[in-house]
């Protein structure tokens, strides 16, 4: 499992797991895990916004995969602090901009 906090993680199921780990390559560098595994580390799972719906204030999730690096990455909000909620961290980054 991964060292990672991840709010997603507790909640994929299996069959969501395995289809987005069967592309085999981090969805952000783009390492696959034949090479991850050379440093035994394996490509993680975790989600993106796929939509949102304004009325609803409903969003819509999709599974990708990660390598813990960019996993990681994936979880800090603006001021670099872990988030569990990758969706809150990415959020906050945003306002930034
Ligand atoms: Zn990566
Ligand atoms: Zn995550």
């Amino acid at each position: 499992m991964s060292s990672i906090t991840c709010n997603y993680q507790q909640t994929v199921s299996v069959a969501e797991r395995l289809s987005a780990l069967a592309d085999a390559a981090c969805q952000h560098c783009g390492i696959s895990s034949k090479d991850l595994l050379s440093h035994s580390e394996v490509l993680e799972v975790c989600a993106e916004e796929f939509s949102s719906d304004i009325a609803s204030g409903q969003r819509e999730l999709i599974p990708v995969a990660l390598c813990p690096n960019c996993h990681k990455k994936h979880h800090l909000d603006a001021r670099n602090n872990h988030n569990p909620c990758q969706i809150t961290a990415r959020d906050s980054r945003e306002w930034l901009d």
